[in-house]
């Protein structure tokens, strides 16, 4: 049974989704190597990016299914515990991700999200469709 409380619980995730997930660095090495020139979290835009390419005017997320409710993916469960608090959080997360997708578009991005459990398949096809955007 769960020792933590849900506070703690929440606390201990969020330092595992810290910045440098390990899916995001996989992305950051694959575009690095192919010579792509990113800045990395921004302060200036809304959500702070995990990826902005300003030549390509990009930016890419990366985002963990779990955290942000990849829609019919098996790894975004609820967990069956403090069923309330999960659902308000994750609500949030999704409200947020949406507000920020409408912001950044409303500033002239191109938006790129790429979820975890696509990231093998999806990796290939990534230079393309940041050039495809200038
Ligand atoms: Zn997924």
């Amino acid at each position: 049974m769960d020792r933590l409380t849900p506070e703690e619980r929440s606390e201990l995730m969020s330092k595992i989704r810290s910045k440098d997930t390990k899916p995001e660095l996989i992305v950051r090495k694959h575009l690095h190597a192919l010579g792509f020139r990113y800045r990395l979290h921004p302060k200036k835009l809304p959500g702070h990016p995990d990826i902005c390419l300003p030549k390509y005017n990009t930016v890419v997320f990366v985002h963990g299914c779990f955290w942000h409710r990849h829609e019919g993916c098996k790894i975004a469960t609820t967990p069956k515990s403090n069923v309330e608090f999960w659902e308000t959080k994750f609500r949030r997360n999704v409200e947020r991700d949406l507000r920020v997708r409408e912001q950044l578009q409303q500033l002239g991005w191109r938006v790129i999200v790429i979820w975890e459990c696509e990231l093998k398949t999806r990796l290939p096809s990534l230079p393309d469709e940041i050039r495809d955007s200038s």
